[in-house]
């Protein structure tokens, strides 16, 4: 277990006019090596839920423990918290400060204390993991950057900063396709090498499908349904509930059924309809 939520709840400026409900009793697990994929329609409570996890929005009711931190305490090692939790933020790039790529970087490391020599090998190294050349970029102003290699810069920043739990809130947002499947395999590459849990927002159906291992569908602040891609892809009820999309294999599946042709095993990824088909031909 890395993350445990129970019953949280949250209200936008409470006992004012402009009270608004965001989250009303969401409980889950994450586990340590998970790949969450959280869904849900803009508004539903999804950014709100995550900023809880390390504690970017104080805690009003209910209890969350990321590993022996526990937010309920009435002062957690928040120092702690945020070593753990690597948070990026939608459209990280508006957060690029610094006047040179290797001394954003190296902002995070920095704070925790660390020495020059591993404060240089911790950037040198996340700058590479995103897959950009130190040598070329390490000098060079982030906002010279291209769009996407600044977005990259950021998650570097996170990155830099070696977090077991690695939170990321629509990373693909605004970016090309092109742009939006090569940090989609960063994340990937991310989970294998340097954070073994992730927790992904993103409206990509497709991608939450192809990657991830567990999918969360909040619904008006609420869990609708919470479990492997096929079991939330193929709840019709949850999905309707929370007008949601489903992948389009999903949806491919669904037009054969209609045509009289029942697949078997609930294919979630492109994959495993192509398997799903070549079983029913050879019926
Ligand atoms: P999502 O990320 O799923 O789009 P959010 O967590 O941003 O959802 O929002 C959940 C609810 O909280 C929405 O009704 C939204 O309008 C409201 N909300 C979000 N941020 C604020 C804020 N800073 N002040 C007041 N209300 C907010
Ligand atoms: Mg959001």
């Amino acid at each position: 277990m890395s993350i445990e939520v129970k019953d949280l709840s949250y209200v936008y400026s409470p006992g004012t006019p402009y009270a608004a409900a965001a989250l009303n009793g969401v409980s889950i697990t994450v586990n340590e090596g998970d790949f969450l994929g959280i869904i849900g329609k803009t508004g539903s409570g999804k950014s709100t839920f995550i900023q809880h996890l390390n504690a970017l929005i104080k805690l009003q009711s209910g209890s969350i423990k990321v590993y022996d931190v526990d937010l309920t305490q009435k002062k957690p090692d928040l120092k702690k918290l945020r070593g753990t939790v690597g948070m990026v933020m939608q459209y990280p790039e508006y957060q690029l400060f610094d006047e040179t790529v290797e001394k954003d970087v190296g902002y995070g490391p920095k704070n925790l204390g660390l020495s020059e020599e591993e404060i240089k090998c911790r950037v040198k190294e996340a700058v590479e993991l995103v897959g950009l050349n130190y040598k070329e970029v390490a000098d060079r102003s982030p906002f010279e950057l291209s769009g996407g290699q600044k977005r990259r810069v950021a998650i570097a920043g996170v990155i830099a900063m070696r977090p077991r739990v690695l939170i990321l809130d629509e990373p693909t947002a605004g970016l090309d396709p092109r742009g939006k499947k090569d940090i989609m395999s960063l994340v990937k590459r991310l989970k294998e090498t340097s954070s073994p849990t992730i927790i992904i927002i993103s409206h990509d159906m497709d991608a939450v499908a192809e990657n991830c291992d567990k999918v969360a569908l909040f619904s008006e602040g609420k869990i609708q349904a919470v479990g492997s891609p096929r079991e939330v892809f193929y709840d019709a009820n949850a999905l309707a509930l929370a007008e949601m999309d489903v992948p389009s294999v999903v949806k491919i599946a669904r037009e054969l059924q209609k045509k009289g042709v029942s697949l078997q095993g609930k294919p979630v990824t492109r994959e495993e309809l192509v398997e799903a088909i070549r079983r029913w031909r050879d019926e």
